[in-house]
């Protein structure tokens, strides 16, 4: 029990002590799945601090934690300008079209879902003379409930995005169904290394692959994920919203 008028600098302490051996497991974990399957990629852990304030961030970077992922603009701009940290920042979560233009101060975009954002992006990136790096979002099984592109789609969206000259198309982003059996989560990731493939075959760079939660990283990583986005397993669970 902490005393009265004791410093609250042993809390603050124990939080990032706390997030550190949780992003240490995380990493051993990553770590032993690529070691089972001979994975071979680099894997970069991105830290989702959704719902959870400033502190997160910090406690991140703390332990060595350069990627930080949010879902919704206005929550991520409030903790860029309030932390001068160089970390890098992902947007994960749906773009609104009237919101591309603050879009383009995330390093990485995941979260490009449909042609017309596709357009909006590249029209702000190309006013703020810049190369907009973004993932293409597929659904691979195609649940109502989820963003992105069917991968029937790809083929043609990934020539309508090599008119994009302002976005660099980096790979895809995938989110596999809650609860899926194992069965079902490799069907998934697999799905969408074999868009990244059709991206390249279309001219695009493509070799991120960001996919892979909490709750499904490890296959993820086995199944070729390059970028891994963790809340829940640093962070603790998040007050439901
Ligand atoms: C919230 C969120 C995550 C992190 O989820 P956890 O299960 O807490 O690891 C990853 N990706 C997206 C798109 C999210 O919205």
């Amino acid at each position: 029990m902490s005393g009265f008028g004791e410093s609250p600098e042993p809390l603050v302490n124990s939080y990032v002590s706390l997030v550190a051996a949780r992003a240490d497991e995380a990493r051993q974990r990553i770590a032993h799945a690529q070691k089972l399957s001979g994975a071979p990629q680099v894997v970069t852990l991105v830290a989702v601090t959704k719902t959870y304030g400033v502190d997160a961030v910090q406690a991140a970077w703390a332990c060595g934690i350069a990627d930080i992922g949010e879902n919704k603009v206005q929550e991520a701009e409030g903790k860029m300008n309030a932390i001068a940290l160089p970390v890098r920042w992902h947007l994960i979560g749906h773009l609104q079209r009237n919101k591309a233009r603050q879009a383009v101060r995330f390093n990485l975009i995941h979260s490009i879902d449909s042609y017309r954002l596709a357009l909006a992006v590249n029209e702000t990136a190309a006013a703020a003379n810049r190369v907009q790096p973004v993932l293409v979002q597929v659904n691979v099984s195609e649940e109502a409930t989820k963003g992105g592109f069917a991968t029937s789609d790809v083929a043609a969206f990934a020539d309508q995005l090599s008119k994009c000259n302002n976005l660099s198309v980096t790979g895809v982003m995938t989110m596999a169904p809650f609860n899926a059996t194992e069965a079902v989560l490799r069907t998934v990731f697999a799905g969408a290394r074999n868009v990244a493939e059709q991206l390249r075959v279309a001219g695009h760079p493509a070799t991120e692959l960001s996919m892979g939660m909490s709750g499904d990283f490890e296959i993820a990583v086995q199944e070729g994920a390059t970028l891994v986005r963790l809340g829940t397993v640093l962070f603790g669970n998040r007050a439901s919203s």
